[in-house]
């Protein structure tokens, strides 16, 4: 049975997946959103959402869709999924994102941190990061175009599953933005890896 591993609260995790292997990732408490940056093992290929919405044709993502590479690759299959709602438009939070919108002033936890540490312990360091798959997270997209934050979808113990399609570091962060977790504090997620 794949092991359980947890993504703290505000925190992030790295992960390797070779091609082939399933990544399983779970809400342990119900609403908690996460980001997911997905880079190929030697750092020269990147998430990229341009080119998934390029390919896929369109922008909420579920079951039997592919997230493809800034080099127009397939990084990862959804295979399963309990939620079926996710963003794939927002970069991940960061500090200067709560500075400027919520007008934080010290520092907040925050995902563009807790990815690129947890890339660093994979032995990637981007000069910049791409847009994170933001799983669970729920945002509408309004006939004006404008942006709306719903509550997430997932419930206590709600998952879903992505196939990897190439050899993967994998970088997760519990986004600690109440924003797009329906007004909660950051609480944990976990993930399992799992063979072919
Ligand atoms: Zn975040």
């Amino acid at each position: 049975m794949a092991k359980r591993q947890l993504v703290p609260a505000a925190g992030g995790a790295a992960l390797r997946l070779a091609r082939g292997e399933h990544l399983r990732i779970i809400d342990l408490e119900g609403g908690q959103t996460g980001d997911l940056m997905a880079f190929s093992q030697d750092g020269r290929e990147r998430l990229s959402n341009g080119r998934t919405f390029d390919y896929g044709g369109k922008i909420y993502l579920s079951t039997g869709d592919v997230l493809w590479s800034d080099r127009s690759n397939p990084m990862l299959t959804i295979v399963e999924d309990q939620v079926g709602r996710h963003d794939f438009l927002y970069s991940p939070c960061s500090l200067e994102m709560y500075r400027i919108q919520y007008g934080v002033t010290g520092y907040h936890a925050n995902c563009h941190d807790n990815l690129l540490s947890a890339l660093r312990e994979l032995g990637i360091e981007p000069d910049s990061l791409p847009t994170a798959f933001n799983f669970f997270m729920n945002v509408d997209v309004l006939p004006d175009g404008h942006l709306k934050f719903a509550p997430p979808k997932c419930r206590a113990g709600d998952s879903m599953v992505l196939r990897a399609e190439m050899d993967l570091a994998i970088a997760l962060s519990a986004c600690p933005a109440s924003t797009c977790n329906g007004g909660a504090p950051p609480r944990p997620l976990s993930f399992e890896i799992a063979g072919t």
